[in-house]
């Protein structure tokens, strides 16, 4: 990696932490200002980088290095076919470079290096669709009232776009937006996560090796306030595509009011994981520990709130705890690891916090509930995969996002008893539906307001498949065929083929 700002600072007593500049117009530049944010090993507590905490002038170079490329071309006028191209050797790259961007979101939040791996991996099939997409018919020939007239429509595309990211899924997340913003001919400004920024920075270096003209992909590091927001707010960003927390996205979307701004919005998830008595409950608890230990349940559709029916509920809540505390909590990159950090220390208050409300408000511990400690890492962020039983909606652990692994367990009676709890919430994310009734599954799946259900699985998503939410979960949805639309404006052209105009007065004579 050949970041220009590498001037490396003392941080005693570990190896100096390495410094990134910020990326922009296809280099590492210094920022104007002396900030810089500290990135650590969740694992170990070893601060090994330092990235800018862009002020609103580096931000503003940034916006106007994307806006000159969008402007004065020429990535928005190359041929579709041309940038499909690139999306598909930029994809190849990164998958060459999977287990470099793996080890370096590991290294950022704590996640399972199989998982970032796995998920690495596949990216490059992202760019294939989105390369497909690319050469789509963009636009329609529109039947009309009137004769001699023809009305057309192209879909060009739509600017500058902000791409924010939160520190879960660093590069997927970003390859949300990143893959259809370049498919449709924009040029972009991301900000990821203060926490997992550096996988970012190498990711536009990468997409600068694989021939992206300047300009088209920058990268600002920092804050949420000031690099945040100075994003959000300049005028020649012409749309935001956010995933975060609803708080965060709730700010921007004000923020975003004022100058009408598009809008893309990812945000946070409270997700009944619903189990019938009638399902395969073996499956079934395995799809409810992926659903919320996996990535330490750090993840937006983690399935929170375990619904379970009657006459299985003291089965699936002794096994969840007995399985929960089997679960091997350790080292992330090692194979043997089934869960690892919490990313960061504010995370692990937050999850901590919520164990302590849960428990005041009567939920019945039944696992884990404590950090965990894990040999050689005596600085990891640890906490053991917590099952809390007999919750009721109305405890905050069954309203509020907590971000982590700690599962609530709530009892139903029937059908309608299981969707008038799901629903029962300010998100709609998503569900999971396990049953062996096949009427049922999708009987319940057409109730649940959510923007996925899975029905006997939980935890996938795919490039073609649109993902996003209801309620406060969202606005819009990233992937799937309509995935371009979202970063382009459509035109209609009205052509005149020989009437002309006869009355100035009458447009429909
Ligand atoms: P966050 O909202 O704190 O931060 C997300 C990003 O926004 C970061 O880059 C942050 O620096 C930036 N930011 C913060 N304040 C800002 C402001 N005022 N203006 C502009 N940018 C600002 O979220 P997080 O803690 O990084 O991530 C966890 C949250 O993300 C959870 O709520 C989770 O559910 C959500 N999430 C949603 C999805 C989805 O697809 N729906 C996916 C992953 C994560």
């Amino acid at each position: 990696m050949s970041h220009a700002a590498d001037t490396a600072v003392a941080h005693p007593p570990q190896v100096p932490p390495t410094r990134y500049g910020l990326f922009i117009d296809n280099a590492f530049v210094e920022p104007s200002g002396p900030g810089y944010v500290d990135v650590d090993d969740p694992a170990t507590g070893e601060v090994w980088a330092q990235v800018p905490d862009a002020s609103v002038d580096d931000v503003d170079r940034a916006v106007r290095s994307a806006r000159r490329a969008f402007e004065e071309g020429p990535w928005p006028t190359w041929r579709a076919a041309d940038r499909a191209a690139f999306l598909v050797r930029f994809g190849q790259a990164i998958g060459e470079h999977a287990e470099e961007l793996a080890a370096l979101q590991v290294r950022e939040n704590g996640k399972l290096y199989r998982e970032m791996y796995g998920q690495a991996k596949l990216l490059p099939e992202y760019f294939t669709y989105y390369a497909g997409l690319a050469q789509m018919p963009a636009g329609h020939t529109n039947p009309l009232h009137l004769t001699d007239i023809i009305n057309y429509t192209v879909r060009e595309p739509l600017g500058v776009v902000a791409a924010i990211t939160p520190w879960n899924s660093p590069l997927l997340l970003l390859i949300w937006k990143l893959g259809p913003a370049l498919a449709a001919g924009c040029t972009v400004v991301a900000k990821p996560s203060e926490i997992t920024p550096v996988s970012t920075l190498r990711l536009a270096e990468i997409a600068a090796e694989c021939g992206l003209p300047p300009g088209v992909f920058n990268v600002v590091t920092g804050l949420g306030q000031p690099s945040g927001t100075a994003l959000t707010g300049h005028p020649e960003v012409d749309k935001i595509a956010f995933t975060g927390s609803t708080a965060t996205g709730q700010a921007i979307a004000s923020q975003a009011g004022k100058s009408l701004k598009s809008l893309s919005l990812e945000l946070g998830g409270k997700s009944p994981n619903i189990v019938f008595a009638d399902a395969d409950v073996d499956t079934a608890i395995n799809g409810v520990i992926a659903g919320i230990f996996g990535a330490s349940g750090q993840t937006c559709m983690a399935g929170s709130r375990i619904l379970v029916q009657d006459e299985i509920y003291d089965r699936v809540v002794d096994e969840l705890a007995r399985r929960a505390e089997a679960i091997v909590v350790g080292n992330p990159q090692d194979d043997a690891t089934q869960m690892g950090t919490i990313a960061n220390q504010a995370q692990l208050e937050k999850v901590l916090h919520y164990i302590d409300v849960a428990k005041a408000e009567g939920a019945r511990l039944v696992a884990g509930g404590v950090p965990a400690t894990v040999a050689d890492l005596p600085n990891g962020l640890f906490v053991r995969p917590t099952v809390f039983a007999d919750v009721t909606n109305d405890m905050t652990i069954a309203r509020e996002e907590v971000f982590g692994p700690i599962a609530s367990v709530l009892r139903f009676t029937d059908e309608a008893d299981a969707i008038k709890i799901a629903n029962d919430s300010e998100f709609g994310l998503a569900a999971g539906v396990w049953t062996g009734n096949v009427q049922r599954a999708h009987r319940v799946a057409g109730k649940l307001r959510a923007g996925t259900v899975w029905i006997n699985n939980y935890r996938k998503t795919g490039y073609a498949t649109p993902f996003g939410g209801y309620k406060q979960s969202g606005v819009g949805r990233e992937n799937g065929p309509d995935a371009l639309h979202a970063y382009t404006e459509e035109k209609s052209v009205w052509v005149d083929t020989g009437q002309g105009v006869k009355d100035p007065f009458n447009p429909r004579a």
